[in-house]
């Protein structure tokens, strides 16, 4: 087995038992960037200076065995929406394409005292809005299992950086679907932790009651394994939340038995695929067969949930986004006539179109006569949203549905037609209106493009999810395979 092949949990094996070095590692990874990245296009900022210089600092914690974490010496890509100091933080905008960050994100700040080592970071759907990573100003990214196909989005660099072999694992964030989705759609586990779990600090905003942080991993032992590295409060982020942080690695090797599973219903039906229902279908039987319980349940207010989404977070954004006015950050055009007419060139050509369609609505939707109508009752069907969840936990440990309706689709298919692109994330939208967990892991094949299923959990108990799908994972190989990227 290669070493790019390989997952965290393996490689620190290897490190441990003096099987290999960090150097030897990188050099791997190195070469397979060197060797794929042209075709995969999954980075938009390679920093071998800063990762060469992070592999020394981590090879002598290894040579004198001195503050080993689990992620000492090994690669992790970094989604280009966190600040990385002294890197720019592009968001794959053009706004921002000169944007140098003076401070560290927490979570790039808390790897990198693990002595996680940075090789580059990631490409994105501009300002993370979108799901195939088509909207990035600069390049389309691949999916490595074919590359006609998009990698899903918005942090499809990052899932196929970790598909492709670039890396063992990278950071990605999620307001509706923006790990999961290119998570399934690249056939690699991502995890949406619960709201709060994570801190956002260093998170360029996008949708604020939304946004998450969390991991892209090759298994569900290493996406634990990040989420130990990145989880706990902040006093950098408000909404983080002040409470202890489990192991997520202790369920892990659990079984399932007596688990409650429930399938919404409204998941299952006309839309998704069917090749992608039966995967899903397949995966829930077989941890029936391993002693969960499984039911049928209804969470009525589903189906709200796209208009709901594209009114907050299209709210929120334009609130966000309000500070890239050419005076503090990025992109200023030029010659501009007075400071109105610099606001407006610099918009206009800083922000691509998705970008402009986002602000638009969503300042409209904010705007007064509209606010009630539209934002405020958003508001409180996401609370109904919201309650269906907390009635269903009620009854089951866990939901489960399938990640995304569709396998990847075409580059250039969908581009032309938001609605569309926009009903690939009416699995993964609920999660992130109702804040609570949830997870994308690899369940089949069809048609040689990989199947995502999504378990969802309750609010915190990221561990009870991480123990069944662990178990499912055991149980199969799908997280096995490697996509070849033959020439
Ligand atoms: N695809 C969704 C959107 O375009 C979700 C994006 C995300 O999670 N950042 O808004």
């Amino acid at each position: 087995m290669n070493i790019y092949d390989m997952t965290l949990h393996q490689l620190w094996k290897m490190l441990r038992e003096g099987e290999t070095t960090v150097q030897e590692i990188y050099g791997s990874f190195a070469g397979r960037i060197e060797e794929v990245e042209g075709r995969v296009g999954a980075f938009v900022n390679l920093t071998p200076d800063l990762a060469e210089r992070q592999v020394l600092k981590a090879a002598d914690r290894w040579s004198e065995g001195r503050g080993i974490t689990p992620l000492t010496g090994l690669p992790v890509a970094v989604k280009d929406n966190m600040s990385l100091v002294g890197v720019p933080v592009t968001c794959s905008s053009r706004m921002l394409e000169n944007y140098i960050p003076p401070y560290n994100a927490t979570v790039v700040e808390r790897l990198a005292e693990d002595g996680a080592i940075f090789p580059g970071k990631t490409n994105m759907d501009e300002f993370a809005m979108g799901s195939s990573t088509e909207n990035s100003a600069f390049k389309v990214t691949r999916n490595p299992w074919h590359l006609d196909y998009v990698p899903g989005g918005s942090s499809g660099g990052s899932a196929a950086a970790v598909a492709a072999g670039e890396v063992p694992a990278a950071l990605g964030s999620d307001t509706g679907g923006s790990i999961r989705q290119p998570s399934s759609f690249c056939g690699v586990v991502g995890m949406k932790p619960t709201y709060g779990r994570v801190s956002r600090y260093g998170l360029v905003a996008f949708a604020s009651s939304l946004d998450q942080i969390g991991p892209i991993t090759r298994d569900v032992r290493d996406c634990a394994i990040m989420m130990n590295a990145l989880s706990g409060h902040d006093a950098c982020d408000s909404t983080s939340a002040d409470i202890p942080v489990p192991d997520h690695t202790a369920g892990l090797g659990r079984d399932v038995r007596g688990l409650r599973i429930g399938l919404p219903k409204e998941l299952f039906g006309e839309g998704i695929d069917a090749g992608v229902r039966q995967a899903v279908r397949a995966a829930v039987d077989l941890l029936v067969g391993m002693g969960a319980e499984c039911m049928e349940l209804s969470l009525p207010h589903l189906e709200y949930s796209l208009p709901v989404y594209y009114i907050i977070a299209t709210a929120e954004a334009s609130s966000n986004l309000a500070r890239y006015d050419g005076v503090q950050y990025g992109y200023r055009a030029d010659d501009v006539k007075d400071i109105i007419d610099m606001y407006s060139r610099t918009r206009s050509e800083g922000f691509g179109t998705e970008v402009k369609r986002r602000i638009i609505l969503g300042t409209y939707a904010l705007s007064s006569g509209y606010y009630d109508a539209f934002y405020l009752k958003a508001q409180k069907v996401r609370t109904l949203i919201k309650s269906d969840f907390d009635k269903a936990f009620t009854q089951v440990d866990l939901l489960i549905t399938p990640v995304s309706p569709t396998t990847a689709f075409k580059v250039g298919e969908e581009v032309g037609d938001p609605v569309q692109m926009y009903l690939s994330d009416i699995c993964t939208i609920p999660i992130n209106l109702a804040g609570v967990p949830a997870i994308s892991m690899p369940c089949g094949f069809d048609n040689g493009l990989p199947v995502g299923m999504q378990i969802i959990g309750k609010p915190f108990d990221e561990t009870t999810m991480l123990r069944a799908a662990y178990a499912y994972e055991q149980s199969t190989d799908w997280h096995k395979r490697r996509a070849a990227l033959a020439e």
